[in-house]
């Protein structure tokens, strides 16, 4: 069997972290089954490279190509300034609906951390990808468009608390009975699928009652709706926290959640710190996926790095754990699986890129050309 991934490179370490994961991801299939599977890489343009030889910085045949092989592999963007794009990032999310941002987060072992027991982390978070404040849609203080929205607060809607009118800012929070019940949908049918009992709804409800509060009643709601049998036998746990609260938890008490159900603001200071308490977003994979059509786009976590890019010394770990969850995604488990030992294995002996292997007691620097040459050995 073959599958085709298109995938985009990337500016700054993309480049670098690209040709890791490629090599890697080649080895273990073959490992896992000889020459019966194979992946076809497909590269497509996208970024500064992209802009300067075709004049977009995401042409409209690599989003086509994405839609019509299922998913891709994305390498970090550096986000154009002007140009009309706010972030290449948000603009494929849009344009293919990617409406979950999927985080999961698991330690390994030999990896430092800051927290004590890094082991009892084990969360996959549910981020909301499409709406919330993160819509784009804001008005700048002083503004004729702030002064204009200030107006009809005050004059259609009898709003009195805008403390600053003249220098305020503003920005809008949509939040839909939709939104909310694809994401939690995708959430409850995940922590099914992969054995996981529980799903919490995280959110600040508590202060903005009918935006989050509603993401809270909406979710429970349609959690009962389509997954009673479920709830009732005690196959499924829904629960929820407030936003604050969890973060706290997450610190103290991290083996009381496993799949994780939150708003796209929440949803972005969570994975990173969950990410932090196992070893930073370097380690960090991610995929943004419409679970409806299956479209998913694995990337990794982190941006350009253009500080180190060009010196072999970037960690290609997020975007490998990416391509990893690319193949569980096509159900290339024992794949997966192989390369899950083989980045153990390394970490045990303590030889990781120097961001991790500085942190390690008597750790060895590789360079990302020599890890990835130990991880696929290691296979
Ligand atoms: P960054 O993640 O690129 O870098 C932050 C710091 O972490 C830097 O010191 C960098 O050297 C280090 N770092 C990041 N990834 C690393 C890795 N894999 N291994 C070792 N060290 C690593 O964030 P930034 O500097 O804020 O952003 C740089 C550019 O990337 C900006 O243009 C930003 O918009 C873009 N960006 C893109 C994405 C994406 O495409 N998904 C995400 C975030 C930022």
């Amino acid at each position: 069997m073959k599958v085709t991934v298109p995938y985009i490179k990337g500016d700054g370490v993309g480049p670098e972290v690209t040709a890791a994961t490629v090599s890697i991801l080649d080895a273990a299939v073959r490992k896992a089954y000889g020459s019966s599977n194979a992946l076809e890489w497909l590269e497509v343009p996208a970024g500064q490279q992209a802009y300067e030889q075709l004049g977009s910085y995401m042409p409209d045949t690599t989003v086509e190509a994405f839609r019509r092989y299922g998913l891709g592999l994305k390498g970090p963007l550096t986000t154009p300034v002007g140009g009309g794009i706010r972030s290449l990032n948000v603009y494929l999310r849009q344009t293919l609906d990617l409406y979950v941002c999927l985080r999961p987060v698991r330690w390994f072992k030999g990896v430092e951390t800051p927290v004590k027991r890094p082991q009892d982390v084990d969360m996959v978070v549910f981020r909301e990808n499409t709406e919330d404040i993160y819509s784009g849609i804001e008005w700048e203080a002083g503004s004729p468009e702030a002064r204009k929205f200030f107006e009809f607060l005050r004059d259609s809607m009898g709003v009195d608390k805008v403390r600053f009118p003249e220098t305020s800012a503003f920005g809008v929070k949509p939040v839909s009975r939709e939104g909310t019940e694809r994401l939690v949908r995708a959430a409850c049918r995940y922590a099914l699928d992969h054995g996981r009992r529980t799903v919490t709804l995280v959110h600040k409800g508590n202060i903005m009652k009918f935006t989050e509060g509603g993401f809270k009643n909406w979710g429970y709601e349609l959690a009962r709706r389509e997954f009673g049998p479920q709830l009732e036998s005690g196959e499924l746990v829904v629960n929820d926290v407030i936003c604050d609260a969890f973060l706290q938890n997450a610190l103290l008490r991290p083996r009381d959640y496993s799949v994780v159900a939150t708003l796209n603001l929440n949803g972005d200071y969570i994975s990173d710190q969950l990410a932090a308490q196992v070893g930073g977003v370097g380690i960090a994979p991610g995929a943004n996926i419409n679970f409806d059509s299956g479209l998913a786009i694995f990337e990794a976590t982190h941006g350009t790095a253009p500080d180190i890019a060009g010196k072999n010394i970037v960690n290609p770990c997020s975007n490998l754990l990416s391509g990893v969850m690319m193949l569980e995604h096509i159900g290339w488990d024992e794949a997966a699986a192989l390369v899950y030992a083989a980045l153990e294995s390394t970490f045990a002996r303590g030889m990781a890129t120097a961001d991790l292997a500085r942190l390690m007691p008597g750790g060895t620097s590789l360079g990302t050309r020599e890890f990835a040459n130990q991880i696929s050995e290691a296979l």
